[in-house]
């Protein structure tokens, strides 16, 4: 059971508690109710949480498999009912929902499957100096992690905290964004009736009170996705404790167009990396740098792809409203301020932002210092920008305070270009599409955060290594002891001269 559908006898009637609509972006109407969680609610639900930490930790990676999977078999046997729920929360359209559902049953699936592989104890080379020794390294869950989530993919995103942390051992307390708290609660509810365990997954519900009490109330490690203006308020609480933090935040990621790129191929990439979600996608593409020879062509081939993205709520439309009215205002400023200072609008403008929707964007000519280049606008807009050459496009792709995705189109020499951009994960010839690759680690640089959701480091990050040495035998030279004597040391000054005392081999 979730929080939500317990009332702790303690917590009073719930009829009495605070609570919230979650409301549907393109019509405003009520979604659903929910239970603004106090302070003392959440600590609850972290102590039920780690009541059933210590029973799945003890469950081991055998018996919590099987468990993991009938969750993910009971996800996608109700995917559409889930998708129907994002899509109500969040405008979306439903099959960019269940994109986001498929993608995070994969996630799920890969992490239960290849936990043993990356955690499990196993020895390690002890090394000549301490060959007596016996060395094993294993990764302990840390116990109960504390999911704070945003709601542009209320599905993927935390599930890429919540997948792993369980795989790894742990309970999870998820507090899901204000915006999508019926998507949050429907992955607590499902993961009780699938996984049977209380307090496994506990979901607490509110604003960013709630959040900030889930990161006071005694968790062993916040993961939290969201805005960098409260990953850095999260993290300065955290301090408090010394609660370790993973901090997944915003992007303002950039895509490199070469001469040599398949410009059809890059043109579609741009607009969808850019717009599909509506822009926001904190892996979207914000940026572009193209080549100067290729440059009018790929901007005629945008602005074609652009023009023809439908905003709507119905069916036929490409992409929903904006989910957040406050970052409408931030768009039509970003849109602005671009304008303002001499760009120029080839699709969209200004008047592309009303009071639901936002439409495409394309801006050209824009200074490098506008907002439109150096601030996430979480909008469907691009500012694409000429560059003399592919040297020119890395520095000001790294010109950024942010560092998460990118992507190149290129010929020749994609992953060249991919290696020198400062950003977490890089698409070549392609978008976004590392986000769909398990195996391989999310993360971001500078104002996008640190720690790594996906992949093995992913599961590491939910975990404590643990070290253990042991001896097999009796050394010849004991080192670790006060009865050592003068000839044990003038023995060691011997061997380690033969070991390292030679500098690197001439010729
Ligand atoms: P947000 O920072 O406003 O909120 C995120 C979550 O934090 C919400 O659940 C909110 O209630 C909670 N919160 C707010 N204040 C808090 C506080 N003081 N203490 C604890 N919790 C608090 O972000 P958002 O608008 O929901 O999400 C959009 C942002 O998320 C964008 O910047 C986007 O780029 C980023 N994002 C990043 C990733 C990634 O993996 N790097 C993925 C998706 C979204």
């Amino acid at each position: 059971m979730t929080t939500t559908d317990t009332t702790p006898s303690d917590a009073g009637p719930i009829a009495e508690r605070e609570r919230f609509d979650s409301l549907d972006p393109a019509t405003g109407a009520v979604v659903g109710t929910h239970p603004v969680h106090s302070a003392a609610d959440v600590d609850r639900a972290v102590a039920r949480a780690r009541i059933a930490s210590d029973t799945w930790a003890d469950l081991d990676f055998d018996g919590r498999a099987p468990k993991l999977a009938a969750w993910k078999a009971l996800i996608t046997s109700r995917a559409d009912e889930l998708a129907e729920l994002v899509r109500a929360e969040t405008g979306k359209p439903t099959g960019d929902a269940m994109l986001e559902i498929v993608l995070a049953v994969d996630h799920l699936a890969w992490a239960t499957k290849h936990a043993p592989k990356v955690l499990k104890r196993r020895s390690v080379n002890p090394g000549l100096l301490m060959s007596n020794m016996g060395a094993t390294l294993e990764y302990l869950p840390f116990g109960v992690i504390g999911v704070i989530g945003p709601w542009n993919y209320p599905v993927f995103t935390p599930m890429g905290s919540i997948a792993y942390a369980l795989a790894a051992g742990n309970a999870v307390v998820f507090k899901p964004s204000e915006h999508t708290p019926g998507v949050g609660e429907w992955l607590g509810r499902t993961a009780a009736e699938a996984m049977g365990i209380p307090g496994l997954l506990e979901v607490v519900t509110g604003f960013g009170e709630t959040g900030g009490a889930l990161v006071q109330a005694g968790v062993d490690k916040v993961a939290f996705t969201g805005s960098t203006a409260t990953g850095k308020k999260i993290m300065a609480a955290a301090s408090e404790t010394l609660t370790p933090v993973l901090i997944e935040c915003g992007g303002k990621d950039a895509m490199l167009v070469d001469a040599d790129a398949d410009l059809d191929a890059a043109a579609d990439a741009a607009a969808w990396g850019g717009m599909s979600n509506a822009g926001q996608t904190c892996v979207g593409v914000e940026r572009v740098y193209v080549h100067t020879d290729v440059y009018d062509e790929f901007v005629d081939k945008v602005v074609a792809e652009a023009s023809a993205v439908e905003a709507g709520s119905g069916d036929q439309a490409d992409i929903g409203p904006i989910t957040m009215p406050s970052q409408l205002e931030v768009i039509r400023g970003h849109i602005h301020d671009a304008l303002a200072r001499g760009g120029r609008a080839l699709v969209g403008g200004e008047d592309a932002v009303d009071d639901r929707y936002a439409r495409p964007t394309v801006l050209v000519d824009v200074p490098e210092d506008s907002v439109a280049v150096t601030d996430e606008t979480f909008g469907p807009t691009l500012t694409i920008a000429r560059v003399r050459d592919m040297d020119e496009a890395v520095e000001k792709a790294n010109a950024s305070r942010y560092g998460l995705g990118s992507t190149v189109y290129s010929g020749e020499r994609g992953p060249e270009l991919a290696r020198r951009l400062r950003s977490g994960m890089t698409a070549v010839n392609s978008v976004i599409s590392f986000a769909g690759i398990p195996s391989l680690p999310f993360g971001g640089v500078g104002d996008s955060g640190f720690g790594r959701i996906h992949g093995p480091d992913g599961l590491r990050e939910f975990t404590r290594p643990k070290a253990v040495a042991r001896q097999r035998m009796k050394a010849p030279l004991t080192l670790t002891t006060f009865h050592r004597g003068s000839g044990t040391d003038k023995a060691v000054k011997k061997l380690i001269g033969l070991l390292h005392g030679r500098g690197p081999r001439k010729g």
